[in-house]
């Protein structure tokens, strides 16, 4: 998913493609939801609103949340890394 032979590391970019068609662009999809604990001492709910973001591939439709996309990104970030110091020794 890396792609190789850029010479200038500092002006290096990378994208996260989706793995199924490798596409690099997506839409994005808001859900809002509102999660209603119960609590013993009282008649009251307590409740956390939520709002998840979901990534869709603009061309196969596959989705990602924001997890999968920072985990893809750091595995580049590191490879990154390695390949500087890689080329530096
Ligand atoms: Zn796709």
């Amino acid at each position: 998913m890396i792609s190789e032979g850029e010479q200038d590391m500092d002006a290096m970019q990378d994208y996260f493609l989706c793995n199924s068609c490798q596409n690099k662009d997506f839409r994005q999809i808001y859900n809002f939801s509102i999660r209603f604990h119960g609590v013993n001492f009282s008649d009251d709910l307590i409740y956390d609103k939520l709002t998840e973001e979901i990534f869709q591939c603009t061309k196969c439709n596959k989705t990602f949340t924001r997890d999968d996309i920072e985990k893809v990104l750091d595995e580049i970030r590191k490879n990154v890394k390695e390949k500087r110091l890689a080329s530096k020794s």
